[in-house]
């Protein structure tokens, strides 16, 4: 299209963004109405709440390979577009299916007791009806090191360290290596059986499943483990100078190859449509409980996200609001891992403007950090953010992040995240267990998430410069 000057510089003065200096693009003074217009509409707003009711009810546990994960798929899409998303589909995920089936634990000397306990990821079935052996405790992963490969032959390794409550969730990391790769460490040392006390902060008799290092196949030896106070109870009989001897028997099943998917929803950009902003959370969740704070919560809050901005403005945001639920989470990322790829070998990977994943419960945000892929020219972006979720509790954190456990394959190929940080004070009680249920999510707090989301993607969508 040929313009004369005067319609150029007309053009220009209408559409150019306002400089503050040569290469900091403010954001505009209406951008930051709006934001603020749907932050406090949205603190009203109870859609993510229903939708996380929806999906925690009508369908339930969605552990890749069960009926419960093909149903969440459908009802993703059907969500979707019952929300008027502008695009919704989907892509395969390629993966290796395992699901529980038996799991019982007794311990048979000095006394007779039951004891609470289920199976990590991808274990090893015990011989059918069970295996009986004696325990040796270790306090730590550490400990369990420390012993001579091959010396614990007929006998079950018992991990007991607990985990530290945190608000920020910093005592998972250092206590999931025994869950992770315990089974390894227990086979190497000859052992018959891995037993750890559940990567988990509560008291209550629930075992705390989750992912070991294995991807497909089964781990080296059957990996379970204890709830906090079946472990507490093996620690007080060891304590006496009891050997206690158990009996552990643990069916699972490999399935093979199967598929899952990533499903997706997108509301279309007015002027730049290739360009993505990319929120969401998991589909996947584990089999014990339903998957509402994880991530039943991180999937409403993103599908509501998207839909309250669509619905609250006047026309749809410059670029475009790209939801994902993303599939096998729990098993180590696998729909993460598929879709970076994906972009990575179709080089749409630079059209990911900025992301975020909602993945840890439903408690209310507190802090707002950006990634070291934010540019230094877009900072004043996401301390504009930060200030305008402020009446919401908010503030600007510093520090590195990947933007959620599914933005680690998109960070690492240089993707800007932000992290919505929430208060993950209670989240560790109810992980990976049979009480991550629906009832647990107070209503008041998806709101307060449902604002701070809206005004980041409202912003990240809105704002004319680059995060990169
Ligand atoms: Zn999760």
């Amino acid at each position: 299209m040929k313009l004369t000057i005067q319609a150029a510089i007309a053009a220009l003065i209408l559409t150019a963004p306002t400089f503050a200096n040569d290469s900091i693009i403010v954001v505009s003074k209406e951008t930051k109405d709006i934001a603020a217009s749907l932050r406090d509409k949205a603190f009203q707003d109870d859609s993510a709440y229903e939708i996380l009711k929806s999906l925690t009810t009508e369908v339930g546990a969605r552990h890749p390979g069960t009926p419960g994960e093909k149903a969440g798929v459908e009802w993703g899409i059907k969500k979707f577009k019952a929300l008027g998303f502008d695009k919704v589909y989907t892509e395969d995920v390629n993966m290796n299916g395992w699901i529980r089936g038996v799991e019982t634990a007794e311990i048979l000397f000095p006394s007779y007791q039951k004891m609470i306990v289920t199976a990590l990821g991808r274990s090893k079935s015990t011989p059918e009806g069970g295996l009986e052996a004696n325990i040796l405790h270790f306090k730590s992963y550490a400990d369990l090191e420390k012993v001579a490969d091959g010396s614990l032959k007929g006998k079950i390794a018992f991990i007991s360290n607990r985990m530290e409550r945190l608000k920020n969730g910093g005592g998972y990391g250092p206590a999931n290596i025994a869950r992770s790769k315990g089974h390894e460490l227990a086979a190497k040392k000859g052992a018959e059986a891995l037993l750890i006390r559940s990567i988990g902060t509560d008291d209550h008799r629930n075992p705390h499943t989750g992912a070991t290092s294995v991807a497909m196949g089964y781990t080296a030896v059957p990996a379970v483990a204890l709830s906090n106070p079946d472990a507490d109870q093996l620690v007080r009989l060891i304590g006496y100078g009891h050997s206690p001897k158990i009996r552990l028997n643990i069916q699972t099943k490999d399935l093979g190859a199967i598929v899952t998917k990533n499903v997706i929803g997108e509301i279309t950009g007015r002027e730049l449509p290739k360009e993505v902003v990319v929120i969401g959370g998991h589909l996947d969740s584990w089999d014990l409980g339903t998957g509402a704070v994880d991530d039943g919560a991180g999937v409403a809050i993103g599908m509501a996200t998207a839909a309250f901005i669509k619905n609250n403005t006047d026309t749809r945001p410059r670029r475009t609001i790209r939801v994902i639920l993303w599939g096998a989470e729990e098993l180590g990322l696998i729909g993460a891992r598929a879709y970076a790829k994906a972009r990575q070998e179709d080089g749409t990977i630079a059209n990911h403007v900025i992301g975020s994943e909602s993945d840890f419960g439903a408690g209310p945000i507190y802090g707002l950090q950006s990634s070291n892929n934010v540019s230094p020219n877009a900072l004043h972006v996401v301390d504009t953010m930060a200030g305008i979720m402020g009446k919401l509790g908010v503030t600007r954190r510093s520090g590195n992040t990947s933007g959620g456990p599914d933005m680690i394959p998109l960070s690492a190929l240089g993707v800007p995240a932000l992290n919505m940080m929430q208060d993950g004070t209670d989240y560790f009680d109810l992980h990976h267990t049979p009480d991550d249920t629906f009832d647990k999510v107070n209503p008041e707090h998806m709101r307060q998430n449902l604002a701070v989301w809206s005004v980041f993607t409202f912003i990240a969508a809105e704002w004319p410069g680059s995060f990169k």
